[in-house]
């Protein structure tokens, strides 16, 4: 959970109570897609993002180049409109590299 280390301090110090109840995923339930801040505005942001970071950037890591065709948040945003615009907290990552990181996290408990 190294990640973890990487939260902004006012994140980190949420009540853990509160967080442990919630489910990591349930700020998105029942919202549509605008509504979680993945409106029109953020399909031209990550289009801008993805042609200036074309490249996946676990894959690069690892010399494969391969396709972005996701902006993945670093530190999960989790709602947070300040994280999720927050392009230092963006990378680019392929399909299959963004599952298997969502993934983690979720299982994780983020
Ligand atoms: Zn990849």
């Amino acid at each position: 959970m190294a990640r973890l280390k990487t939260l902004p301090p006012r994140i980190a110090k949420a009540p853990e109570r509160s967080l442990a109840q919630v489910n990591p995923s349930s700020w998105r339930s029942g919202k549509t897609t605008a509504q979680r801040g993945y409106g029109g505005k953020w399909q031209r942001e990550r289009l801008r993002y993805l042609t200036a970071n074309p490249l996946c950037r676990y894959c690069e890591a690892e010399g494969r180049v391969v396709e972005a065709t996701v902006v993945d948040h670093i530190i999960p945003h989790r709602g947070d409109q300040k994280l999720f615009w927050n392009r230092k907290n963006w990378q680019p990552l392929c399909k299959p590299c963004h599952d298997s990181v969502k993934r983690a996290e979720e299982l994780g408990g983020g």
